[in-house]
């Protein structure tokens, strides 16, 4: 299986990667995770991407490309199969992708756009606490820390993030719709794309996924 989840936060891409890795033994690869795993291990990409978000901009597409491209190609992916998610996020990481694949004799299989109503968005987003010391995202509801208000990883204490603000979110929402619409056709154009309704359930949702 060889997967891209397409949608912004909040549409439970994590749940269903989790899912399918449960059952399929497909390996979920998210770009955040691998930030943080290349720029904790001091990698030259680590760094490089590091730079880029320390002065608050966005890390350029080769240096994203570049770490997908050194986890890609590891064994492991090309016995288990991928599921990308929050990559690619423009259409210049998806043709850096599909150049990726075709070097590594990889065929990806389909892109899977979320598409969830915006309220349902705002409110799962709404309880989210994130650390500012290393990232990790709680949930309120959906995935409470073990002690109230500290991050289970590092021990710093949670914040709610501006950004999971309602406006905020809504915002975030219309700037990621007109994002990936280009990627979506591009997707569509390819006869890769696949529409599921991400505010059911979340086994509906995967059956939506893996429905032949
Ligand atoms: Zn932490």
């Amino acid at each position: 299986m060889r997967l891209i989840l397409i949608g912004p936060p909040g549409v439970g891409k994590g749940t269903q990667a989790t899912l399918l890795k449960e059952r399929t033994g497909a390996l979920p690869i998210s770009s955040g995770d691998l930030f943080r795993a290349e720029m904790c291990a001091g990698t030259e990409l680590g760094n490089l991407a590091k730079s880029y978000v320390e002065r608050g901009q966005l890390v350029p597409d080769e240096v994203t490309i570049g770490m997908m491209r050194r986890r890609l190609a590891k064994p492991d992916v090309r016995e288990r199969g991928f599921i990308l998610d929050g990559f690619p996020r423009t259409l210049g990481q998806a043709e850096g992708l599909d150049h990726l694949l075709s070097e590594l004799g990889l065929e990806l299989g389909q892109a899977v756009l979320f598409e969830v109503p915006e309220d349902v968005v705002v409110a799962r987003l709404g309880g989210r606490l994130t650390c500012p010391s290393c990232g990790e995202v709680f949930h309120r509801v959906n995935r409470p820390p073990k002690v109230d208000g500290v991050c289970d990883r590092c021990g710093s204490a949670l914040a709610v993030r501006k950004d999971d603000q309602p406006e905020t979110i809504r915002e975030r929402m219309r700037v990621f719709r007109e994002a990936t619409a280009p990627l979506a056709d591009y997707y569509e154009r390819l006869g890769l794309l696949r529409r599921v309704n991400g505010s059911g359930a979340p086994e509906a949702v995967y059956q939506e996924i893996v429905r032949p």
